[in-house]
């Protein structure tokens, strides 16, 4: 028996997108730059996801660049801001994803911005509050908070940061790449001049993703050589892999209702066989106003977070310690140690899908208990 749990950090693809992508490889190989009819047909099909993508997020065509995911999205959005000249204040969160936080950081540092962080709760909730009163204090913000968190699944409330923003003047870009496929956008309608998305967190390709930039911003290119997405993004496009997440993004807003349905009783499966089993078990975060995919527990045991992945992947249960993207790392996990007093030894990221079963987590729950008790 296997259990997947670790959605945050990657997805199964769709055997429709698989399809979709294995078609396009074979078929529309030509260079979307060519002027020849394979070249014409590559671009027309790229042009088509582009519109597809648009129209999902109620978005026009010419406000979607596609990248190769979302490290690189949030990278394009952020140096392109810093590197204005215009921002005299960059206002963030201690537990933003480090493709972001290292990436202001990075650029506040080389273009001497001040870095200003915004307070969290107990619960690693953004304080609104102290958002407005480090808006009032510059007029002229870059705010970069995150839609959902992937260590922790907490929410933004992001209308109101959008509408806070909107209120002072401030560049809103929003990492949303944990809710992209789980929520609903209306761009047109919502204040946001950047949003982040990566395919293969909604059972999609690896490597693709893309920056949403609404049209009142002028981007300016993280690469040079070429003039492909319209001089913003040098380098040729990956047709089969743009063309998946297009069909990927679809798939998951068209079944919206239904997996929401469905993963939101595997979670709440989730934490009554954990109460149950593991009397001492902590939620970490806000489980109350959480992305249905992800749960962040503190399992009552002495063992650090490292064995017990260890001791789970043996038995074939896939979970993480936090973003995947940190693990290697010996520092633990930044972002509950950004909230949480008397952090304890052993703390996982559980995090599911549409695909995942009651049977997996019966199964991962049975695991978890015995190499929590032995
Ligand atoms: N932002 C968040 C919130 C993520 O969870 C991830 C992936 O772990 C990324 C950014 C980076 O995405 P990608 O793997 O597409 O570079």
């Amino acid at each position: 028996m296997q259990a997947y749990l670790d959605n945050a950090a990657t997805t199964k693809i769709d055997p429709e997108v698989f399809q979709v992508m294995s078609r396009a490889l074979m078929e529309y190989y030509g260079n979307p730059s060519s002027s020849h009819a394979l070249g014409r047909t590559a671009k027309g099909k790229m042009e088509q996801a582009r519109k597809k993508v648009a129209q999902l997020f109620n978005a026009s065509a010419m406000e979607i660049v596609f990248t190769s995911g979302a490290t690189e999205s949030n990278n394009l959005a952020i140096q392109s801001v810093l590197n204005s000249g215009k921002i005299t204040q960059v206002i963030t969160t201690d537990i933003e994803h480090h493709a972001v936080l290292d990436t202001i950081e990075f650029y506040c540092h080389q273009k001497k911005i001040k870095l200003s962080k915004v307070k969290l709760d107990e619960q690693g909730n953004v304080d609104l509050e102290d958002l407005a009163l480090l808006l009032k204090e510059e007029a002229t913000s870059f705010v970069s908070l995150m839609h959902a968190n992937n260590e922790i699944g907490n929410l933004l409330p992001i209308e109101k940061v959008a509408s806070l923003c909107m209120e002072y003047g401030a560049v809103f870009h929003c990492d949303t790449v944990q809710t992209i496929g789980h929520y609903v956008y209306d761009l047109q309608k919502m204040n946001i001049d950047f949003i982040t998305c990566s395919a293969h967190k909604i059972h999609g390709p690896k490597g693709v993703g893309f920056l949403y930039v609404n049209k009142k911003n002028k981007l300016n290119p993280l690469f040079l050589g070429g003039n492909q997405e319209r001089g913003v993004r040098a380098g040729t496009e990956n047709v089969a892999a743009i063309m998946g997440l297009a069909t990927a993004l679809e798939i998951a807003y068209q079944g919206l209702e239904e997996n929401e349905q469905n993963i939101s009783l595997c979670r709440q499966q989730l934490m009554n066989d954990l109460k149950t089993h593991l009397p001492g078990v902590v939620f970490n975060g806000n489980t109350g106003d959480s992305l249905s995919t992800i749960l962040n527990v503190e399992l009552p045991t002495k063992k650090a977070t490292d064995v017990v992945l260890f001791q789970l992947d043996l038995k074939g249960v896939c979970v993480s310690g936090g973003s995947a993207c940190s693990s290697g790392s010996l520092k633990g996990s930044h972002v509950l140690s950004a909230f949480k007093k008397n952090l304890q030894n052993c703390n996982l990221r559980l995090s599911i899908s549409r695909y995942t079963t009651q049977e997996e987590i019966s199964y991962a729950v049975e695991c978890l208990k015995e190499v929590a008790d032995n």
